[in-house]
């Protein structure tokens, strides 16, 4: 039985030429520069993302962590939204390692009200942490890959001039934003310092992230991966798929995921007992709010599982369904008439 993944994005397989152009690349030992795989991918990511320089890294969490190490002294405090995945779901990396405190700010389009974060920038006085870092999410994870509108951003971007603060950039789902928003990446990484993007998401890389920025907070960064265990020998194999992963015509199959989640979000929006906010499916996530009951939403798990469906466990009467490209619109029809049969069509 095809089993239809509605779990994560982090689920693709790579593709046949991406396994093809792995499998041929020569190979060199990266922790001196030289893996030819490597430079190449690390050349590309900067210029797509328009910055100096850029690293690749095993993961986002560990991108994440190399640039608050490098933007920041220990016992300064960084300014988050207050969901922001490098609080949530980074094991606390940046209290531990980095020894910064995290001031977190209330933001449900996925960032802060400028006027918040201008409040939250510490004055100078000894009582006071220094504010070293802005870190932003776009798309922000946990309200369902929503993009904010641009000029929010920019008027961020203002605020963190005016007060000499730098911002690093989450965008682990970077491209994604960049297709809903129909924009060129860059227009998204102007407005930051630093910024890290996921190939192994969306994009259908086995595995690692990237992290640009300026040439000196690269070279700052790249000790950092060194410290952190980052420093992987002979990554052209990773690197090579991240190189196809980063390709114009890879990166506009994100379109079809998102037609995909917007297929999803209405369909299930037609079923008993569910609803979608449908102008809050920006990118690859679909949200579902129920008003089943806690048994038959359990039960609704279940049968999905039985039909060869996998789908996040419901928490609070939620449920998330992510797309990937390993889903096609035949998968999201089926699926969809699968639980059309078990919630029946809404009452009106
Ligand atoms: C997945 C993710 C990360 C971290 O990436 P890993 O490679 O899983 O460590 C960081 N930020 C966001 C928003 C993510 O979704």
């Amino acid at each position: 039985m095809k089993m239809i993944d509605f779990r994560r994005d982090t689920v693709t397989q790579p593709s046949a030429e991406m396994l093809q152009n792995a499998f041929t690349a020569k190979l060199g030992d990266s922790v001196y520069n030289e893996d030819p795989q490597q430079l190449r991918l690390e050349q590309l990511s900067a210029q797509i993302t328009g910055k100096d320089a850029a690293l690749f890294l095993p993961s986002g969490t560990m991108g994440n962590l190399a640039a608050i190490l490098a933007h920041t002294r220990r016992g300064d405090e960084i300014i988050l939204e207050e969901n922001a995945h490098i609080f949530t779901s980074e094991t606390g990396g940046a209290a531990t390692l980095g020894g910064v405190s995290i001031q977190r700010l209330y933001g449900p389009d996925g960032l802060p009200d400028p006027m918040d974060i201008e409040n939250a920038i510490r004055q100078n006085d000894i009582h006071y942490p220094r504010t070293g870092l802005i870190c932003l999410e776009v798309s922000h994870y946990r309200y369902g890959g929503i993009v904010p509108p641009l000029n929010k951003l920019q008027k961020i971007r203002q605020l963190s001039l005016k007060k000499n603060i730098p911002i690093h950039l989450d965008g682990a789902r970077l491209f994604n934003a960049a297709v809903y928003l129909k924009t060129d990446v860059k227009k998204i990484t102007e407005q930051v310092d630093s910024v890290m993007f996921c190939l192994s998401k969306g994009l259908g890389a086995p595995v690692g992230s990237m992290l640009c920025g300026s040439i000196s907070f690269i070279e700052e960064a790249r000790r950092y991966r060194k410290l952190l265990g980052g420093g992987m020998r002979q990554t052209g194999w990773l690197c090579s798929c991240g190189i196809t992963a980063i390709s114009r015509q890879n990166i506009s199959h994100l379109e079809r995921d998102h037609e995909n989640a917007l297929l999803l979000a209405e369909r299930l929006n037609e079923c008993n007992g569910i609803s979608v906010n449908l102008s809050a499916v920006h990118t690859n996530f679909v949200i579902v709010n129920s008003t089943l009951p806690e048994e038959k939403l359990s039960s609704f798990a279940e049968y999905l599982m039985s039909r060869g469906i996998l789908i996040n466990r419901p928490k609070n009467g939620i449920l998330v369904f992510v797309i990937s490209r390993e889903l096609s619109k035949e998968d999201i029809n089926s699926s969809s008439s699968l639980i059309m049969e078990f919630l029946g069509p809404k009452q009106t």
